[in-house]
């Protein structure tokens, strides 16, 4: 059931579902919405002295969803450009792009199916994006992967192995080309030196010259992108 309550001047709506289980969690959702499982039998008062004890980490965390641009609102985000959504929804589906929209058509209006079908096209997209870079960089910089995997990573956004295969984070997809070619070149480099010591660092710099400025971008926007399904 909906629900409503006032933390500090702003009002926090929220789902209660009540579980046949012992204790209280606090949730919220890639849509930005706060989810309270509770036992069943429990009193409204406890959750709402609950809800304000834990105001601090509640509202930090709804302004990090609620803000975050990467995440499916009215508009997406592909090789960092914004693309507003046409939706449709029809038997066929497809998602295509032009210069300023991304006309999903969908069989389902759900939000987490919209969410899935774009998922899948832009696990598509890496695919083929990121080999060709890959392809167009190796020959670049003379370094070439015996292997490339486009992987579903929690935490980094590439790796390079003793076999020299290399792994890239689908999520790179959400980036400008720039940071992308950073990424693919930095994971390169690693073919020749494994390490992170400044030799690493000056091979780097042949290719990419401004690579701090990358690095600065992901440190600001790397959460956010990490955080996207
Ligand atoms: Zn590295």
């Amino acid at each position: 059931m909906k629900r409503q309550i006032s933390i500090e001047n702003t009002d926090i709506y929220y789902d209660l579902i009540l579980k046949n289980k012992k204790n209280i969690s606090i949730k919220i959702n890639s849509n930005g919405h706060l989810i309270i499982y509770a036992p069943i039998g429990i009193s409204l008062a406890y959750i709402e002295k609950l809800l304000i004890r834990k105001k601090k980490w509640i509202i930090k965390n709804l302004n990090i969803v609620n803000n975050n641009p990467y995440n499916l609102k009215n508009s997406i985000i592909f090789l960092g450009n914004k693309y507003d959504i046409k939706l449709e929804i029809t038997q066929k589906e497809s998602i295509c792009l032009d210069s300023e929209f991304i006309y999903i058509k969908s069989k389902s209006i759900d939000y987490k199916y919209i969410q899935n079908l774009l998922g899948s096209w832009y696990k598509e997209q890496a695919e083929k994006i990121l080999f060709d870079r890959v392809n167009i960089l190796s020959n670049y910089c003379r370094l070439y992967p015996s292997n490339i995997i486009i992987k579903d990573q929690k935490t980094r956004w590439g790796s390079c192995s003793s076999k020299k295969e290399i792994r890239l984070n689908w999520r790179l997809i959400l980036m400008p080309n720039s940071i992308i070619d950073y990424i693919i070149i930095h994971e390169l480099c690693h073919l020749k030196i494994m390490n992170h010591s400044s030799d690493f660092w000056e091979l780097v710099k042949i290719y990419v010259p401004n690579y701090r400025e990358y690095k600065k971008w992901l440190n600001e926007n790397g959460s956010l992108i990490m955080s996207v399904k």
